[in-house]
Protein backbone atom coordinates (compact mmCIF):
# COMPACT_ATOMS: atom_id res chain seq x y z
CA UNK A 1 0.00 0.00 0.00
CA UNK A 2 1.45 3.08 -0.72
CA UNK A 3 0.44 6.52 1.08
CA UNK A 4 -0.12 10.03 -0.09
CA UNK A 5 0.88 13.44 0.87
CA UNK A 6 -2.28 14.96 2.63
CA UNK A 7 -2.41 17.75 0.50
CA UNK A 8 -2.72 15.80 -3.06
CA UNK A 9 -5.92 13.89 -0.78
CA UNK A 10 -7.32 16.89 -0.61
CA UNK A 11 -6.95 17.87 -4.33
CA UNK A 12 -8.46 14.77 -5.38
CA UNK A 13 -10.94 14.66 -3.12
CA UNK A 14 -11.67 18.33 -4.52
CA UNK A 15 -11.62 17.11 -8.59
CA UNK A 16 -14.08 14.32 -7.72
CA UNK A 17 -16.48 16.92 -6.27
CA UNK A 18 -16.19 18.92 -8.75
CA UNK A 19 -16.07 16.28 -11.88
CA UNK A 20 -19.01 14.23 -10.22
CA UNK A 21 -21.87 16.40 -10.33
CA UNK A 22 -20.50 18.28 -13.14
CA UNK A 23 -21.08 15.12 -15.16
CA UNK A 24 -24.12 14.41 -13.43
CA UNK A 25 -25.26 17.68 -14.62
CA UNK A 26 -24.59 16.63 -18.23
CA UNK A 27 -26.30 13.08 -18.12
CA UNK A 28 -29.44 15.02 -17.19
CA UNK A 29 -28.66 17.81 -19.40
CA UNK A 30 -28.50 14.81 -22.07
CA UNK A 31 -31.14 13.02 -20.70
CA UNK A 32 -33.60 15.93 -21.19
CA UNK A 33 -33.07 16.56 -24.21
CA UNK A 34 -33.46 12.55 -25.29
CA UNK A 35 -36.98 12.96 -23.38
CA UNK A 36 -37.88 16.23 -25.22
CA UNK A 37 -37.03 14.78 -28.62
CA UNK A 38 -39.47 11.79 -27.66
CA UNK A 39 -41.83 13.94 -27.19
CA UNK A 40 -41.43 16.11 -30.32
CA UNK A 41 -41.33 12.64 -32.30
CA UNK A 42 -44.50 11.20 -30.69
CA UNK A 43 -47.21 12.13 -33.15
CA UNK A 44 -45.34 10.76 -36.00
CA UNK A 45 -44.84 7.97 -34.31
CA UNK A 46 -47.99 7.16 -33.05
CA UNK A 47 -49.44 7.84 -36.91
CA UNK A 48 -46.70 5.49 -38.13
CA UNK A 49 -47.67 2.85 -34.95
CA UNK A 50 -51.55 2.59 -35.91
CA UNK A 51 -50.72 2.36 -39.48
CA UNK A 52 -47.86 -0.92 -39.07
CA UNK A 53 -51.17 -1.97 -36.77
CA UNK A 54 -53.63 -1.19 -39.32
CA UNK A 55 -51.26 -2.94 -42.15
CA UNK A 56 -49.91 -6.91 -40.70
CA UNK A 57 -48.29 -9.18 -42.80
CA UNK A 58 -47.10 -12.56 -42.08
CA UNK A 59 -44.06 -14.27 -41.46
CA UNK A 60 -41.67 -14.23 -44.70
CA UNK A 61 -44.63 -11.81 -46.33
CA UNK A 62 -43.71 -8.86 -44.66
CA UNK A 63 -42.89 -6.82 -48.43
CA UNK A 64 -45.03 -3.75 -47.20
CA UNK A 65 -43.70 -3.11 -43.50
CA UNK A 66 -40.00 -4.28 -44.73
CA UNK A 67 -40.59 -1.39 -47.08
CA UNK A 68 -41.72 1.33 -44.67
CA UNK A 69 -39.04 0.39 -42.21
CA UNK A 70 -36.68 1.03 -45.36
CA UNK A 71 -38.07 4.20 -46.06
CA UNK A 72 -38.41 5.63 -42.47
CA UNK A 73 -34.39 4.69 -41.66
CA UNK A 74 -33.54 6.19 -45.19
CA UNK A 75 -35.15 9.29 -44.16
CA UNK A 76 -33.21 9.45 -41.03
CA UNK A 77 -29.92 9.50 -42.48
CA UNK A 78 -29.35 5.64 -42.45
CA UNK A 79 -27.58 4.01 -45.49
CA UNK A 80 -30.21 1.11 -46.10
CA UNK A 81 -29.99 -2.66 -47.40
CA UNK A 82 -33.41 -4.14 -48.31
CA UNK A 83 -33.82 -7.92 -49.43
CA UNK A 84 -31.12 -9.48 -46.88
CA UNK A 85 -32.97 -12.93 -45.93
CA UNK A 86 -36.24 -12.15 -47.93
CA UNK A 87 -37.31 -9.34 -46.86
CA UNK A 88 -34.72 -7.95 -43.95
CA UNK A 89 -33.58 -4.58 -43.65
CA UNK A 90 -30.51 -3.23 -42.54
CA UNK A 91 -29.92 0.26 -41.79
CA UNK A 92 -26.59 1.55 -41.18
CA UNK A 93 -25.23 4.99 -39.58
CA UNK A 94 -20.86 5.57 -39.39
CA UNK A 95 -20.57 8.38 -36.85
CA UNK A 96 -16.32 8.18 -36.40
CA UNK A 97 -14.60 5.69 -34.64
CA UNK A 98 -16.06 3.63 -31.70
CA UNK A 99 -18.32 0.78 -30.98
CA UNK A 100 -20.58 -0.90 -33.38
CA UNK A 101 -24.50 -1.28 -31.96
CA UNK A 102 -26.82 -3.27 -33.48
CA UNK A 103 -30.52 -2.92 -32.72
CA UNK A 104 -33.27 -5.21 -34.20
CA UNK A 105 -36.87 -5.30 -34.65
CA UNK A 106 -39.03 -8.08 -36.05
CA UNK A 107 -40.99 -7.54 -38.66
CA UNK A 108 -44.12 -10.02 -38.72
CA UNK A 109 -47.67 -10.72 -37.38
CA UNK A 110 -49.84 -13.75 -37.11
CA UNK A 111 -52.76 -15.84 -38.38
CA UNK A 112 -55.20 -14.19 -35.58
CA UNK A 113 -58.23 -12.42 -36.44
CA UNK A 114 -58.24 -8.71 -34.28
CA UNK A 115 -60.60 -8.65 -31.44
CA UNK A 116 -59.48 -5.65 -29.43
CA UNK A 117 -62.12 -3.26 -30.03
CA UNK A 118 -59.99 -0.60 -30.39
CA UNK A 119 -60.59 2.13 -33.51
CA UNK A 120 -57.42 1.36 -35.62
CA UNK A 121 -57.84 -2.79 -35.13
CA UNK A 122 -56.66 -4.26 -37.98
CA UNK A 123 -59.46 -6.18 -40.35
CA UNK A 124 -56.84 -8.18 -42.98
CA UNK A 125 -57.63 -10.81 -44.28
CA UNK A 126 -54.95 -13.43 -46.24
CA UNK A 127 -54.55 -17.02 -47.71
CA UNK A 128 -51.79 -18.11 -45.71
CA UNK A 129 -49.13 -20.69 -47.48
CA UNK A 130 -51.09 -23.65 -46.55
CA UNK A 131 -54.16 -21.38 -48.56
CA UNK A 132 -56.62 -21.08 -45.56
CA UNK A 133 -58.60 -17.71 -45.29
CA UNK A 134 -57.01 -16.45 -42.11
CA UNK A 135 -57.12 -12.69 -40.22
CA UNK A 136 -53.49 -11.64 -39.56
CA UNK A 137 -52.44 -9.07 -36.33
CA UNK A 138 -49.90 -7.66 -34.50
CA UNK A 139 -51.18 -9.97 -31.43
CA UNK A 140 -47.52 -10.18 -30.58
CA UNK A 141 -46.50 -6.47 -30.66
CA UNK A 142 -44.11 -6.20 -33.18
CA UNK A 143 -45.65 -3.37 -34.33
CA UNK A 144 -44.72 -1.32 -31.18
CA UNK A 145 -41.55 -2.98 -31.42
CA UNK A 146 -40.85 -1.06 -34.71
CA UNK A 147 -42.07 2.07 -34.07
CA UNK A 148 -39.78 2.33 -30.46
CA UNK A 149 -37.22 1.42 -32.96
CA UNK A 150 -37.67 3.99 -35.85
CA UNK A 151 -37.75 6.51 -33.17
CA UNK A 152 -34.79 5.72 -31.63
CA UNK A 153 -33.12 5.46 -34.75
CA UNK A 154 -34.17 9.05 -35.41
CA UNK A 155 -33.37 10.02 -32.05
CA UNK A 156 -29.76 8.90 -31.75
CA UNK A 157 -29.35 10.30 -35.75
CA UNK A 158 -30.43 13.64 -34.53
CA UNK A 159 -28.32 13.19 -31.59
CA UNK A 160 -24.99 12.46 -33.49
CA UNK A 161 -22.82 15.17 -31.70
CA UNK A 162 -23.31 12.94 -28.73
CA UNK A 163 -21.48 9.82 -29.34
CA UNK A 164 -18.85 7.98 -32.03
CA UNK A 165 -19.54 4.48 -33.31
CA UNK A 166 -21.41 2.97 -35.64
CA UNK A 167 -25.55 1.91 -35.43
CA UNK A 168 -27.24 -1.17 -37.31
CA UNK A 169 -30.57 -1.14 -37.24
CA UNK A 170 -31.83 -4.08 -38.05
CA UNK A 171 -35.87 -4.94 -39.36
CA UNK A 172 -35.74 -8.92 -39.34
CA UNK A 173 -38.29 -10.89 -40.88
CA UNK A 174 -40.48 -14.13 -39.67
CA UNK A 175 -39.76 -13.95 -36.10
CA UNK A 176 -42.87 -15.96 -35.32
CA UNK A 177 -41.95 -18.52 -37.08
CA UNK A 178 -38.47 -18.47 -36.47
CA UNK A 179 -36.70 -18.22 -39.38
CA UNK A 180 -35.96 -14.65 -39.72
CA UNK A 181 -32.58 -14.34 -37.97
CA UNK A 182 -31.20 -17.40 -39.63
CA UNK A 183 -31.73 -16.24 -43.10
CA UNK A 184 -30.55 -12.92 -42.37
CA UNK A 185 -27.11 -14.59 -41.06
CA UNK A 186 -27.25 -16.97 -44.04
CA UNK A 187 -27.59 -13.87 -46.75
CA UNK A 188 -24.41 -12.50 -44.88
CA UNK A 189 -25.54 -9.78 -41.77
CA UNK A 190 -22.23 -10.36 -40.68
CA UNK A 191 -19.95 -10.14 -43.29
CA UNK A 192 -21.31 -7.57 -45.69
CA UNK A 193 -22.15 -5.21 -43.12
CA UNK A 194 -19.87 -3.83 -39.89
CA UNK A 195 -19.82 -7.07 -36.91
CA UNK A 196 -21.31 -5.94 -34.14
CA UNK A 197 -20.43 -5.67 -31.06
CA UNK A 198 -23.50 -5.82 -29.02
CA UNK A 199 -26.99 -6.74 -30.37
CA UNK A 200 -30.29 -5.52 -28.34
CA UNK A 201 -34.01 -5.70 -28.78
CA UNK A 202 -36.87 -5.29 -27.39
CA UNK A 203 -40.65 -7.61 -26.71
CA UNK A 204 -43.17 -6.24 -25.23
CA UNK A 205 -44.02 -7.38 -22.12
CA UNK A 206 -48.40 -8.49 -21.65
CA UNK A 207 -48.05 -8.14 -17.74
CA UNK A 208 -45.92 -4.95 -17.06
CA UNK A 209 -47.82 -1.71 -17.23
CA UNK A 210 -46.84 0.79 -19.83
CA UNK A 211 -44.19 3.37 -18.76
CA UNK A 212 -42.14 0.44 -17.39
CA UNK A 213 -39.30 -1.88 -18.69
CA UNK A 214 -37.59 -5.41 -17.37
CA UNK A 215 -35.02 -7.05 -17.56
CA UNK A 216 -33.34 -10.74 -17.11
CA UNK A 217 -29.75 -11.78 -17.32
CA UNK A 218 -28.42 -15.19 -18.28
CA UNK A 219 -31.22 -17.45 -20.31
CA UNK A 220 -34.31 -15.15 -21.08
CA UNK A 221 -35.76 -17.17 -23.73
CA UNK A 222 -36.60 -20.86 -24.43
CA UNK A 223 -35.17 -23.32 -27.16
CA UNK A 224 -38.27 -24.25 -29.02
CA UNK A 225 -38.81 -27.29 -31.23
CA UNK A 226 -41.92 -28.75 -32.43
CA UNK A 227 -42.12 -32.53 -32.91
CA UNK A 228 -44.63 -34.42 -35.05
CA UNK A 229 -45.50 -38.14 -34.20
CA UNK A 230 -47.46 -40.71 -36.04
CA UNK A 231 -48.18 -43.91 -34.06
CA UNK A 232 -48.71 -46.03 -36.29
CA UNK A 233 -50.57 -49.58 -34.83
CA UNK A 234 -52.73 -52.13 -37.16
CA UNK A 235 -56.22 -51.42 -37.72
CA UNK A 236 -59.20 -53.83 -37.99
CA UNK A 237 -62.75 -53.57 -36.18
CA UNK A 238 -63.76 -52.57 -32.77
CA UNK A 239 -64.99 -55.84 -31.73
CA UNK A 240 -62.02 -57.62 -32.61
CA UNK A 241 -59.00 -56.19 -30.77
CA UNK A 242 -57.31 -58.99 -30.56
CA UNK A 243 -56.73 -59.07 -33.86
CA UNK A 244 -55.14 -55.32 -34.05
CA UNK A 245 -52.50 -52.89 -32.63
CA UNK A 246 -54.55 -49.92 -31.63
CA UNK A 247 -52.99 -47.15 -32.05
CA UNK A 248 -55.31 -45.02 -29.82
CA UNK A 249 -54.37 -47.29 -26.27
CA UNK A 250 -50.42 -46.76 -27.72
CA UNK A 251 -50.98 -42.89 -28.07
CA UNK A 252 -52.63 -42.94 -24.78
CA UNK A 253 -49.59 -45.11 -23.03
CA UNK A 254 -47.28 -42.37 -25.18
CA UNK A 255 -48.62 -39.73 -23.82
CA UNK A 256 -48.03 -41.05 -20.23
CA UNK A 257 -44.81 -41.93 -20.55
CA UNK A 258 -43.68 -39.00 -22.25
CA UNK A 259 -44.88 -37.29 -19.07
CA UNK A 260 -42.04 -38.82 -17.30
CA UNK A 261 -39.02 -36.99 -19.42
CA UNK A 262 -39.46 -33.78 -16.87
CA UNK A 263 -40.34 -35.61 -13.73
CA UNK A 264 -37.98 -38.27 -13.80
CA UNK A 265 -34.87 -37.74 -16.43
CA UNK A 266 -34.24 -34.28 -16.40
CA UNK A 267 -31.85 -32.40 -13.98
CA UNK A 268 -34.61 -30.69 -11.80
CA UNK A 269 -32.32 -27.37 -11.73
CA UNK A 270 -32.08 -27.88 -15.94
CA UNK A 271 -36.06 -26.32 -16.98
CA UNK A 272 -37.61 -28.23 -19.79
CA UNK A 273 -41.37 -28.36 -21.00
CA UNK A 274 -42.70 -31.40 -23.07
CA UNK A 275 -46.49 -30.31 -24.48
CA UNK A 276 -48.28 -32.71 -26.35
CA UNK A 277 -50.94 -29.91 -27.97
CA UNK A 278 -52.66 -31.90 -30.40
CA UNK A 279 -53.68 -35.56 -30.76
CA UNK A 280 -55.84 -36.54 -34.10
CA UNK A 281 -57.14 -40.29 -34.59
CA UNK A 282 -59.89 -42.62 -35.54
CA UNK A 283 -63.21 -42.04 -37.55
CA UNK A 284 -65.44 -43.98 -35.91
CA UNK A 285 -66.80 -45.78 -32.74
CA UNK A 286 -66.23 -49.25 -34.06
CA UNK A 287 -62.95 -49.17 -36.16
CA UNK A 288 -59.59 -49.50 -34.47
CA UNK A 289 -57.50 -46.97 -36.73
CA UNK A 290 -54.47 -47.48 -38.41
CA UNK A 291 -52.37 -44.55 -36.87
CA UNK A 292 -52.93 -41.33 -34.33
CA UNK A 293 -51.16 -38.15 -35.06
CA UNK A 294 -49.45 -36.31 -31.93
CA UNK A 295 -48.03 -32.78 -32.10
CA UNK A 296 -45.88 -31.51 -29.25
CA UNK A 297 -43.80 -28.35 -28.21
CA UNK A 298 -40.49 -29.24 -26.59
CA UNK A 299 -38.77 -25.95 -24.68
CA UNK A 300 -35.70 -25.99 -22.57
CA UNK A 301 -33.09 -23.25 -21.87
CA UNK A 302 -29.83 -25.31 -22.26
CA UNK A 303 -28.93 -27.23 -25.12
CA UNK A 304 -27.93 -30.65 -23.15
CA UNK A 305 -31.63 -30.46 -22.29
CA UNK A 306 -32.76 -29.89 -25.64
CA UNK A 307 -30.80 -32.68 -26.92
CA UNK A 308 -31.73 -34.56 -23.83
CA UNK A 309 -35.84 -34.01 -24.29
CA UNK A 310 -35.49 -35.17 -27.92
CA UNK A 311 -33.84 -38.38 -28.09
CA UNK A 312 -35.99 -39.17 -24.60
CA UNK A 313 -39.24 -38.38 -27.07
CA UNK A 314 -38.05 -40.72 -29.57
CA UNK A 315 -37.04 -43.62 -27.47
CA UNK A 316 -40.28 -43.40 -25.27
CA UNK A 317 -42.49 -43.57 -28.86
CA UNK A 318 -40.60 -46.62 -29.73
CA UNK A 319 -40.07 -48.15 -26.47
CA UNK A 320 -43.79 -47.84 -25.75
CA UNK A 321 -44.56 -49.55 -29.84
CA UNK A 322 -42.12 -52.75 -29.06
CA UNK A 323 -44.15 -52.71 -25.12
CA UNK A 324 -47.44 -53.58 -27.33
CA UNK A 325 -45.96 -55.66 -30.05
CA UNK A 326 -46.15 -53.65 -32.62
CA UNK A 327 -44.29 -55.00 -35.65
CA UNK A 328 -40.66 -53.33 -36.80
CA UNK A 329 -42.32 -52.02 -40.35
CA UNK A 330 -44.91 -49.58 -37.96
CA UNK A 331 -42.77 -48.61 -35.46
CA UNK A 332 -43.62 -44.98 -34.44
CA UNK A 333 -42.26 -41.91 -37.25
CA UNK A 334 -40.61 -39.53 -34.37
CA UNK A 335 -40.36 -35.99 -36.87
CA UNK A 336 -38.64 -32.73 -35.36
CA UNK A 337 -39.44 -29.71 -37.26
CA UNK A 338 -37.53 -27.34 -39.01
CA UNK A 339 -38.49 -24.27 -37.81
CA UNK A 340 -37.12 -24.08 -34.32
CA UNK A 341 -35.64 -20.97 -32.11
CA UNK A 342 -32.78 -21.55 -29.97
CA UNK A 343 -32.94 -20.13 -26.49
CA UNK A 344 -31.71 -16.48 -25.80
CA UNK A 345 -29.27 -16.13 -23.25
CA UNK A 346 -29.01 -12.22 -22.00
CA UNK A 347 -25.22 -11.37 -21.38
CA UNK A 348 -25.39 -10.57 -17.52
CA UNK A 349 -22.92 -8.02 -18.01
CA UNK A 350 -24.68 -6.41 -20.98
CA UNK A 351 -27.85 -6.37 -19.71
CA UNK A 352 -26.61 -4.52 -16.06
CA UNK A 353 -24.89 -1.82 -18.04
CA UNK A 354 -28.22 -1.40 -20.16
CA UNK A 355 -30.82 -1.48 -16.68
CA UNK A 356 -28.21 1.18 -15.26
CA UNK A 357 -28.99 3.42 -18.48
CA UNK A 358 -32.67 3.21 -18.17
CA UNK A 359 -33.07 3.54 -14.89
CA UNK A 360 -31.27 6.59 -14.75
CA UNK A 361 -33.44 8.62 -17.71
CA UNK A 362 -36.76 6.36 -16.28
CA UNK A 363 -36.42 6.16 -12.58
CA UNK A 364 -34.95 3.38 -10.51
CA UNK A 365 -38.84 2.30 -10.14
CA UNK A 366 -39.33 1.67 -13.74
CA UNK A 367 -36.97 -0.88 -14.37
CA UNK A 368 -37.93 -3.94 -12.76
CA UNK A 369 -36.06 -7.46 -13.02
CA UNK A 370 -38.07 -10.09 -14.68
CA UNK A 371 -38.19 -14.09 -14.34
CA UNK A 372 -37.27 -16.04 -17.41
CA UNK A 373 -39.91 -17.31 -19.24
CA UNK A 374 -40.72 -20.56 -22.02
CA UNK A 375 -41.66 -18.61 -24.40
CA UNK A 376 -39.35 -18.32 -27.59
CA UNK A 377 -37.71 -15.53 -29.85
CA UNK A 378 -35.26 -16.01 -32.53
CA UNK A 379 -33.41 -12.79 -31.54
CA UNK A 380 -30.80 -15.43 -29.69
CA UNK A 381 -29.29 -16.51 -33.16
CA UNK A 382 -27.12 -13.61 -33.32
CA UNK A 383 -25.12 -14.29 -30.16
CA UNK A 384 -24.35 -18.29 -31.26
CA UNK A 385 -22.03 -17.47 -34.08
CA UNK A 386 -18.54 -18.50 -33.67
CA UNK A 387 -18.74 -14.54 -32.54
CA UNK A 388 -20.01 -15.07 -29.81
CA UNK A 389 -21.34 -12.22 -29.61
CA UNK A 390 -22.97 -10.65 -26.25
CA UNK A 391 -26.91 -9.60 -26.61
CA UNK A 392 -29.95 -8.38 -25.09
CA UNK A 393 -33.62 -8.39 -25.53
CA UNK A 394 -35.41 -6.06 -22.65
CA UNK A 395 -39.08 -6.22 -22.18
CA UNK A 396 -41.14 -3.31 -22.54
CA UNK A 397 -44.53 -2.71 -20.58
CA UNK A 398 -47.17 -2.15 -22.69
CA UNK A 399 -50.40 -2.44 -21.05
CA UNK A 400 -52.62 0.30 -19.23
CA UNK A 401 -51.36 0.42 -15.71
CA UNK A 402 -54.88 0.49 -14.20
CA UNK A 403 -55.54 -3.04 -15.81
CA UNK A 404 -52.36 -4.31 -14.70
CA UNK A 405 -53.61 -2.91 -10.96
CA UNK A 406 -57.13 -4.23 -11.65
CA UNK A 407 -55.74 -8.13 -12.72
CA UNK A 408 -53.27 -8.22 -9.44
CA UNK A 409 -56.77 -7.69 -7.39
CA UNK A 410 -58.51 -9.62 -8.96
CA UNK A 411 -56.75 -11.88 -10.11
CA UNK A 412 -58.08 -12.06 -13.46
CA UNK A 413 -55.36 -12.75 -16.39
CA UNK A 414 -54.93 -10.38 -18.56
CA UNK A 415 -55.07 -11.23 -22.60
CA UNK A 416 -51.28 -12.64 -23.41
CA UNK A 417 -49.19 -12.17 -25.96
CA UNK A 418 -50.36 -13.80 -29.69
CA UNK A 419 -53.93 -13.15 -27.77
CA UNK A 420 -57.13 -11.94 -30.13
CA UNK A 421 -57.27 -9.16 -27.21
CA UNK A 422 -54.05 -8.35 -26.56
CA UNK A 423 -54.10 -4.54 -26.49
CA UNK A 424 -50.74 -2.73 -25.81
CA UNK A 425 -51.38 0.93 -24.74
CA UNK A 426 -48.96 3.21 -28.02
CA UNK A 427 -48.61 6.08 -24.75
CA UNK A 428 -46.55 6.00 -22.98
CA UNK A 429 -45.35 2.51 -24.18
CA UNK A 430 -43.65 3.75 -27.50
CA UNK A 431 -41.95 6.60 -25.68
CA UNK A 432 -40.68 4.98 -23.04
CA UNK A 433 -39.29 2.52 -25.95
CA UNK A 434 -38.00 5.28 -27.61
CA UNK A 435 -36.60 7.02 -24.07
CA UNK A 436 -34.81 4.28 -22.87
CA UNK A 437 -33.33 2.64 -25.81
CA UNK A 438 -31.95 5.83 -27.08
CA UNK A 439 -30.58 6.55 -23.89
CA UNK A 440 -29.30 2.93 -23.57
CA UNK A 441 -27.78 2.71 -26.67
CA UNK A 442 -26.08 6.14 -26.55
CA UNK A 443 -24.43 5.42 -23.00
CA UNK A 444 -22.82 1.82 -24.96
CA UNK A 445 -21.44 3.58 -27.93
CA UNK A 446 -19.86 6.16 -25.47
CA UNK A 447 -18.34 3.16 -23.80
CA UNK A 448 -20.37 3.50 -20.56
ZN1 LIG B 1 -44.80 -13.98 -30.90
ZN1 LIG C 1 -42.80 -11.55 -30.61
Amino acid sequence: MRTYPGNLIVILLFLCAAIVPAQNAKSRKLHDEIKARASNEYAALEQLYKHLHGNPELSFHEEKTAARLAEELGKAGYTVTTGVGKYGVVGVLKNGAGPIVLVRTDLDALPVTENTGVEYASKVRVHDDQNNEVGVMHACGHDIHMTAFIGAARLLSQLKNQWRGTLIFLGQPAEERGGGARAMLKDGLFTKFPKPDYCVAWHVASELPAGTVGYCEGYALANVNSVDITIRGVGGHGAYPHTTKDPVVIAAQTIMALQTIVSREMKPIDPAVVTVGSIHGGTKHNIISDEVQLQLTVRSYSDQAREQTLKSIARICRGVALAAGVPENRMPIVKVEDEFTPSTYNDPALVKKMAASMQAILGADKVLAKEPVMGGEDFGEYGRTAEKIPLAILWLGAIAPERVQESLRTGQVLPSLHSSQFTPLPEPTIKTGVTAMTAAVMDLLNGK
